[in-house]
């Protein structure tokens, strides 16, 4: 028999409010969620899985019924999600191409706060992407959770306008937190296990521009570099989370 490839697994089942019926503790699921479970958790009646309620507690969902349309499950949720990462990430919007990927990587390492903000490299058409969508960008999340086993949504914010958002907002952004921009020209190291709370600032796939460097340093910002190679949007984000919260 073929081996059978099966698409990215659902670690954990988020579960909304909607998705609980007036029996207390039980859940009905249909559309993707159900797909998934049929076709790639392959589940059958009687089986336990791990749940979580977005925003909420974790634990177990145990298969009550399986029909063609819909799965019942019941629920224990009893445990708190992991905890969330004390860092704020300040990202260059990316190519829409990327962007879905890099929303999925911050969230599941456990971001809770990511600002997409505009920069000279950054191209003006990526901002009419439908990637952007309220919906696009709630799924990318909830992916990540799924991924990650959590259940905090982080909040994203779209910052078209780099000059004001830097000289306005970024300097209570980063109130209590040590303001790093990634950024391997004329940088100290990367530290190592870092014990505050940080705003990172990652750039565009062309890189930020001098002047955006300069106006990040007027507001505290320091740059920190990962080594001489080059890495892609989401590759630097895994690689700087870890090395700053390892
Ligand atoms: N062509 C650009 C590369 C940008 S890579 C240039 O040469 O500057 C996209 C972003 O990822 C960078 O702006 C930076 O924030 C981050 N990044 C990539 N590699 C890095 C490294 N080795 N150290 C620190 N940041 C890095």
């Amino acid at each position: 028999m073929p081996v059978r490839l099966t698409r990215q697994t659902m670690n954990q089942i988020l579960l909304f409010d909607e998705d609980f019926t007036s029996h207390k503790d039980h859940v009905r699921l249909s559309g993707r969620r159900l797909n998934h479970l049929k076709e790639v958790t392959r589940i059958a009646e009687g089986d336990r899985l791990k749940a979580g309620h977005l925003n909420g507690l974790q634990g177990e969902a145990h298969v009550l019924r399986l029909k063609r349309d819909a799965v019942e499950l019941e629920v224990n949720l009893t445990e708190p999600p992991p905890a969330p990462l004390p860092l704020t990430l300040v990202l260059a919007l990316p190519r829409p191409k990327v962007l879905n990927r890099v929303i999925i990587c911050a969230t599941s390492m456990g971001v809770k706060q990511i600002v997409l903000l505009n920069a000279v490299r950054v191209e003006k058409s990526f901002w009419q992407s439908p990637r952007l969508s309220k919906e696009n960008l709630f799924r990318q999340r909830v992916l990540g959770l799924e991924q990650a086993k959590d259940t905090i949504l982080p909040e994203i914010r779209l910052e078209k306008r780099f000059k004001p958002f830097v000289e306005d907002n970024l300097a209570q952004l980063t109130q209590g937190t040590i303001p790093l921009v990634a950024h391997p020209y004329d940088a100290e190291p990367c530290p190592l296990e870092i014990k505050e709370p940080v705003t990172l600032a990652v750039g565009p796939e062309g890189g930020f521009i001098p002047y955006e460097i300069e106006k990040l340093k007027e507001v505290g910002f320091s740059s920190v570099s990962m080594g001489e190679r080059i890495l892609r949007v989401e590759s630097a984000i895994a690689a700087l989370i870890a090395r700053l919260y390892p």
